[in-house]
């Protein structure tokens, strides 16, 4: 369903994306792994379209999407600083990019309760985002992003600045409502037991390039580089 083809992306004189191929198929839900700074933010952000590859392809549902703007891309973000709009309410943040859409108000009601009651949040309508926990939030975050119904949802560390209890949690919680919700979606993450427990298959980066793609249990058993294996905590 996403493709990149021999994408290069390079911020003063620093390759952040290194020949980059990857295949990603429909339904899956994919984690990118890597240390910080191996250039996972920089290949989301160049499917989302925040970013313009030096050069390669950018391919989304068999069209090239490189000249396509990011709100045209049917897209869903869940950013770690994704910060919700501080001034609305949890129900007038997950609406916004339905009225954006002009869809009818009785529309977005329904729409906006059924996610509600999807993320768990279906008596925290009322709220602002200060009166919240950060769990909370990003269930919002994750309603939001999936308010205009994308076809592909890209997740950057969105647990990251929540507590180790409640993250387990919220990644049991995140797996299962993907599964409901049936959508293609990538996760960033730099923590290996996070992208083993939550993903169908890994991406591996290191230093712009991609070391290793396979399900968890190849990449954990089966490492095929000696970075691949450090780096699982499995060396070789
Ligand atoms: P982290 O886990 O810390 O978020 P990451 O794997 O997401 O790391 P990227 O954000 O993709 O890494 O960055 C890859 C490299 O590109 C880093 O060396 C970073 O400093 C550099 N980089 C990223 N964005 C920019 C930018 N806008 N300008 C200059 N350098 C950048
Ligand atoms: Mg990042």
């Amino acid at each position: 369903y996403v493709e990149l083809k021999d994408v290069n992306k390079t911020y003063n004189d620093y390759k952040a994306s290194n020949d980059i191929n990857l295949g990603i198929k429909k339904g899956k839900l994919v984690a990118l792994l890597g240390p910080s700074g191996s250039g996972k933010s920089t290949i989301l952000r160049m499917i989302a379209g925040l970013e313009t590859p030096d050069s390669g392809e950018i391919i989304i549902d068999k069209k090239v999407v490189n000249d396509i703007s990011p709100s045209k891309r049917g897209i869903g973000f869940v950013f770690q600083n994704y910060a919700l709009f501080r001034y609305m309410t949890v129900f007038d943040n997950i609406a916004f990019g339905l009225k954006i859409m002009k869809e009818k108000k009785s529309v977005i009601k329904e729409r906006v309760k059924k996610l509600m009651k999807l993320v768990n949040i279906e008596n925290l309508g009322d709220r602002y985002p200060n009166q919240l926990s950060g769990g909370q939030r990003q269930r919002v975050a994750f309603a939001r992003a999936l308010a205009p119904n994308p076809e592909l949802l890209l997740l950057d560390e969105p647990f990251a600045a929540i507590d180790a209890k409640v993250r387990q949690e919220l990644r049991n919680w995140l797996r299962k409502t993907i599964d409901k919700v049936g959508i293609t979606s990538i996760f960033v993450t730099h923590d290996q037991e996070e992208a083993i427990e939550v993903a169908d298959e890994i991406i591996v980066t290191n230093k712009g390039r991609i070391e290793q793609v396979g399900s968890p249990k190849e990449i954990y058993s089966n490492p095929k580089t000696a970075f691949v294996a450090k780096f699982m905590g499995n060396p070789i």
